[in-house]
């Protein structure tokens, strides 16, 4: 039973962050604005 290698063969969902549009990994924190599930879950102080 090594059917559970199939889901490490597979690529990481890219999905676009709703806040900044940018390219992210989904399940992961956006490591452009910090969201995460429509919340900032990181604090990104980019902005002046
Ligand atoms: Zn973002």
């Amino acid at each position: 039973m090594r059917r559970a290698y199939n889901s490490v063969m597979k690529l990481p969902q890219i999905s676009a962050c709703p806040q900044c549009s940018a390219p992210f990994r989904s399940h992961r924190v956006c490591p452009s604005c910090g969201y995460y599930k429509g919340r900032q879950v990181v604090s990104v102080t980019a902005l002046a």
